[in-house]
């Protein structure tokens, strides 16, 4: 594969980006490749700058869930970016977005925009402290939950030990409220609660771990954190972020029927624009200025352009037995991945349309065992896929997406891809 101006546009953007990218993992490192510079993306093909055209499993990290440029979606752009791209006061797109939000996820009754997950989270958690007048924040190792400081707490030692932050920059008196403990650990999740749980403002999870690699909740853990939020009277967030819209029209929520208090969505929500949401229950959510007193605002929120993609997006969702055709195709292909991936001593975790491939032969049930994977490994995959024109997801600690725009062709090369592999 040819990859010259890559390396050369790569090199030029290093002079003048942080490493070359606007988010770390597009850098391609743990995976040693040179990043991928795209010059268009249609349906399910990505098309290089030496054009190269590849065959997407990311869908930019599972926002495009019904292909790349997908033409009613991008119709509907075309027509709000003619009336303007952003007003700085109060637009019928974002009543209608919200309308729709809240008929599929109807935890969500009230719900405020933003235009990432990062701020989404922040708020959340924000509204969560105020409502129940307590600090301390539970989280998993290995869920992913936005860039904010209090959030970049990856791993704790011992359930009730506070954590240090795993980036730089954060002084451990921001971290000093964040709890983390591993996914899947009921125990864990009852000794804090027993200790602490009335400091305890939230927990907050990913319901559907995919940032650590899929990691598929086991029967009865996130009922277990509604019980027992419930019980001390903390608010329960689902980070829906991936989740919503993907596995189901009403997210993980509606898959595993569990009423969270708190929601934040992103990713699907923006039809490929920067929106993302966050919302719950009215009681929680009057606290938010200008109704109350907890502050949180954005210039860009709710923009006219990111409204309608979500709106045409979520439309078209809500129609034609969506979601029953995509999760059809996709565990049909699980079933065949599963088999390759065991002949070549790896594991595939996989839910809804989501995927990830573990190299390793064994369960992995949360972030301990998504670590002792062979990340070698996985380099040597990624590669193996790269050069045949299969782009997966470049890192062993992120989730594979199907869309409705993979067909029976696309899938069949993976499997013959992945089935050559030697290493
Ligand atoms: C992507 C993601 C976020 C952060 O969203 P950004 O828009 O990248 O800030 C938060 N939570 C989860 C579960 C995510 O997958």
């Amino acid at each position: 594969m040819n990859r010259t101006n890559a390396i050369q546009a790569y090199r030029e953007a290093l002079q003048y980006i942080p490493g070359g990218v606007n988010s770390p993992v597009r850098a391609l490192k743990s995976v040693k490749e040179t990043p991928l510079f795209i010059k268009k993306a249609h349906k399910v093909t990505l098309t290089d700058i030496d054009d190269n055209r590849l065959i997407d499993f990311c869908m930019s990290w599972g926002v495009f869930i019904l292909g790349h440029a997908h033409r009613p979606v991008n119709e509907s752009i075309r027509k709000a970016v003619a009336y303007g791209s952003s007003y700085g006061a109060p637009s019928l797109q974002e009543t209608t977005l919200a309308k729709l939000i809240n008929r599929y996820f109807p935890s969500m009754e009230k719900l405020r925009f933003v235009n990432s997950g990062t701020e989404a989270v922040m708020s959340a958690v924000r509204l969560a402290r105020a409502y129940t007048g307590r600090n301390i924040l539970v989280k998993f190792d290995g869920c992913y939950h936005g860039h904010a400081d209090h959030l970049l707490v990856a791993a704790g030692s011992g359930a009730a030990q506070l954590t240090q932050s795993s980036s730089a920059g954060v002084p451990d008196t921001f971290t000093a409220f964040t709890v983390s403990l591993p996914f899947n650990d009921t125990e864990a999740v009852d000794a804090l609660f027993r200790e602490r749980g009335e400091e305890i403002a939230a927990v907050i999870v990913e319901p559907v771990p995919a940032n650590m690699g899929v990691i598929i909740p086991e029967p009865g853990f996130l009922q277990h954190l509604r019980t027992v939020t419930e019980k001390y009277q903390s608010v329960l967030i689902f980070d829906e972020v991936i989740t919503g819209f993907r596995l189901s029209i009403g997210g993980a929520q509606q898959y595993f029927d569990i009423s969270p208090d708190m929601t934040t969505l992103g990713k699907i929500i923006g039809g490929g624009f920067p929106a993302a949401a966050f919302g719950g229950k009215r009681e929680i959510m009057s606290l938010l200025a200008p109704e109350g007193n907890v502050y949180q605002a954005g210039t860009l929120s709710g923009n006219p352009v990111a409204m309608s993609a979500g709106i045409a997006t979520i439309e078209i969702l809500s129609k034609d037995r969506f979601y029953e055709n995509l999760e059809k195709v996709s565990r049909s292909f699980f079933y065949k991945l599963s088999d390759i991936a065991f002949y070549h001593g790896m594991t595939v975790n996989h839910i809804g349309s989501m995927f990830t491939i573990f190299c390793a032969p064994t369960k992995i049930n949360h972030y301990e065992d998504a670590k002792r994977t062979d990340q070698q490994r996985f380099g040597k995959l990624f590669r193996h896929m790269l050069a045949n024109n299969i782009y997966l997801s470049p890192s062993p600690f992120e989730a594979n997406f199907l869309s409705s725009a993979h067909n029976e062709e696309h899938l069949r090369t993976f499997l013959y891809v992945l089935r050559k592999f030697k290493a």
